[in-house]
């Protein structure tokens, strides 16, 4: 076969396929087959890399650290500079806007509002788009290149479609967008627009679009960049060696993250996974899924399993009930039927983690938590502390215990919701199934006030407000 590897990119490449994850099946099918589900059963489909040998890992974090410093766009990449642990060769045709590298804040308000001693928040809507979604995006776009596709499509909550959007404009390849009509932030939206996309606006929602994209992805000519593409989740996964590396290679015991299509969570279980195996940490951490309670067909699921067997190997549920009209405001996690809701349920009983909802109310309040450590972020990524405050309260994340939280989207992609929670008029619009319409209270509440334009009037009100 081929000639053998010479250096660890080289070798990491060598060897990967992309592979059916139903264990009765596990079909092995070419990195460069268009593919998105099992051919042989419909089952889902993962990358797995060949990873480096566990004594030259030893060698990688050093190496991984030295190229952020590095004037070379594929080291400075937060995505690429941990190439050795991604299915391409030694040079790509890597489409970069410099994602990853983001900050892990301390964020003391939140920590008590949860009950926590200590808590640190991985802020992923600090990437290029202000979301999650580029760090994946980076990756099939690199791919859907090495592979010739001239139009890449999604279907979208926004943050995906504006990150492909992005993407594909800098690869000069054409991005077609479904977005589900009226539903979608306007900051979202725009952003799509100004990175060149054609954007067909459904009628219908995020499963309906998803649905549709299914039907395309059969078209040769068209590639597909939903999360259902084992390349997004390898370009995520990267987020999992970041979040090592600033904790010094030692794992915390919990990581928490919201949960939507399911794409994000099963990256970072992918990719501690990986580091686990390669000796690089000695632990996985507890990977837990935040969902909205209007949008939780995960965590029905997971609160309906055999609790006495686990965290142990509980067997992986055949199916998931959808849910048939999600309804939250975290517009990013509004999805009833997640696609890679079986990746990552495996990597949530594999670490002995939990997938739980939390209302909007909870959702909201937190937010507003995230926001006045000076951090912020859309409401969907708040889901995160406001499951941490819930699982403080049962006992499950203890107070010492070392959490990361992941901050998923940034807080300028959804003002509106922000503005309307401080001036007390958020509210949930009546659902389809006959739910009646629920006014969210602004429990921290920020309302601007109206003050004359003099100097006592200001200090005046200022004196108030202390
Ligand atoms: C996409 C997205 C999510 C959901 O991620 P999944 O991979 O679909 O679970 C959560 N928050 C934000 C801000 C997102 O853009
Ligand atoms: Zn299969």
């Amino acid at each position: 076969m081929a000639k053998k590897p010479t250096s660890v990119a080289e070798w990491a490449a060598s060897g990967a396929v992309q592979r059916c994850i139903e264990p009765g099946c596990a079909g092995a099918f070419d990195l460069n087959e268009r593919i998105y589900v099992c051919p042989r059963c419909g089952g889902s489909i993962e990358v797995e890399c060949r990873l480096p040998a566990p004594r030259a890992a030893r060698l990688l974090p050093k190496l991984w650290a030295a190229r952020a410093a590095s004037p070379d766009p594929c080291d400075l990449s937060g995505v690429w500079r941990f190439r050795e642990m991604l299915p391409f060769g030694e040079e790509p045709p890597f489409v970069t806007l410099f994602e990853g590298n983001t900050p892990l804040y301390h964020a003391p308000r939140s920590a008590q509002y949860c009950g926590l001693a200590d808590l640190r928040l991985k802020h992923q809507g600090m990437n290029p788009t202000g979301s999650f979604k580029d760090t994946g995006m980076s990756a099939a776009v690199t791919q859907a290149v090495v592979l010739g596709a001239r139009t890449i499509v999604c279907a979208s909550t926004g943050n995906t479609a504006a990150s492909l959007a992005a993407y594909a404009g800098r690869a000069r390849l054409n991005a077609a967008i479904l977005l589900p009509r009226g539903q979608i932030s306007a900051a979202k939206l725009a952003q799509s627009l100004d990175y060149g996309a054609s954007v067909c606006e459904i009628d219908g929602n995020f499963d309906d679009a998803m649905r549709l994209i299914r039907e395309l992805g059969e078209d040769p000519s068209i590639y597909v960049a939903n999360s259902i593409n084992p390349f997004r989740i390898e370009g995520q996964k990267t987020v999992a060696f970041e979040i090592m590396e600033q904790c010094l290679w030692q794992a915390p015991d919990h990581v928490v993250v919201p949960g939507g299509n399911m794409g994000n969570s099963t990256a970072l279980g992918k990719g501690f996974q990986e580091l686990l195996e390669l000796g690089l940490i000695s632990r996985l951490p507890k990977l837990s899924v935040i969902q909205a309670e209007g949008a939780a067909p995960v965590a029905s699921l997971f609160a309906s399993l055999d609790r006495r067997r686990r965290p142990a190997e509980t067997r992986l549920p055949e199916r998931m009930a959808p849910v048939e009209h999600p309804r939250t405001l975290a517009t990013a996690i509004k999805i009833g039927a997640p696609v890679s809701w079986k990746k990552a349920l495996r990597s949530v009983l594999r670490s002995g983690g939990r997938v739980i909802a939390v209302s909007e109310q909870e959702i909201a309040d937190a937010k507003a938590m995230i926001g006045r450590d000076g951090i912020g972020c859309e409401p969907a990524s708040a889901t995160t502390v406001a499951g941490m405050k819930k699982l403080v309260a049962e006992g499950y994340i203890k107070r010492k215990e070392s959490v990361i939280g992941v901050l998923t989207g940034h807080m300028l992609k959804d003002p509106d919701y922000t503005s309307r929670y401080h001036q007390g008029t958020l509210s949930l619009d009546a659902g389809a199934n006959g739910s009646p319409a629920q006014a969210i209270q602004g429990a921290f509440r920020n309302a601007p006030a109206r003050v004359a334009a003099t100097k006592a009037a200001v200090l005046e009100f200022l004196e108030r407000r202390l």
